[in-house]
């Protein structure tokens, strides 16, 4: 799913070019319910193209979607090789139970106080564990600590 951050889609960035009212952009987000949107596990904003290849030309080469495709291969077999004797092949799969009883407390404290705040819903805690245990995967560590955790968050924590 994707969706302009306004009606006019300029709001990006500084947002100086956005032409809409605060009750317009509220209006054009109401459209996207929020039971709807909870159930989307990565919530991001993409900057705009042009900036995006701003950025390539200043910085480091940026890696190919074939080494991309690569470390998430590795990543998916390494999920699947930890979870083969319970019947999962993959962190969607995973109980939360398991889960949550193989992290530490200290890495869980990022989603637990983001529940008590009431910026996760319960199930918005869950993806964002599951996405802390991706993004585990993909760095080659045994279990996600408070810095995967904290990434998860973020990762579904729209602007
Ligand atoms: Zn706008």
């Amino acid at each position: 799913m994707a969706a302009n951050a306004c009606p006019c889609g300029m709001s990006y960035g500084t947002g100086e070019r956005c032409t809409c009212t605060p009750q317009e952009r509220r209006r054009y987000f109401a459209r996207l319910s929020g039971p709807i949107l909870d159930r989307v596990d990565i919530q991001v904003e993409v900057p705009p193209v042009s900036r995006i290849i701003l950025d390539e030309e200043m910085g480091e080469p940026r890696e190919t979607s074939a080494e991309i495709r690569a470390r998430v291969v590795e990543a998916r077999a390494v999920a699947a090789e930890r979870y083969a004797r319970h019947g999962w092949t993959c962190n969607a799969q995973a109980s939360g139970r398991w889960m949550r009883d193989h992290m530490s407390r200290y890495s869980l404290e990022p989603i637990n106080r983001a529940l008590e705040a009431q910026r996760l819903s319960l199930r918005g805690a869950d993806r964002a564990m599951r996405l802390a245990w991706t993004l585990a995967d993909l760095r080659g560590i045994p279990s996600p600590g408070r810095e995967e955790t904290s990434q998860g968050i973020a990762l579904r924590t729209r602007l």
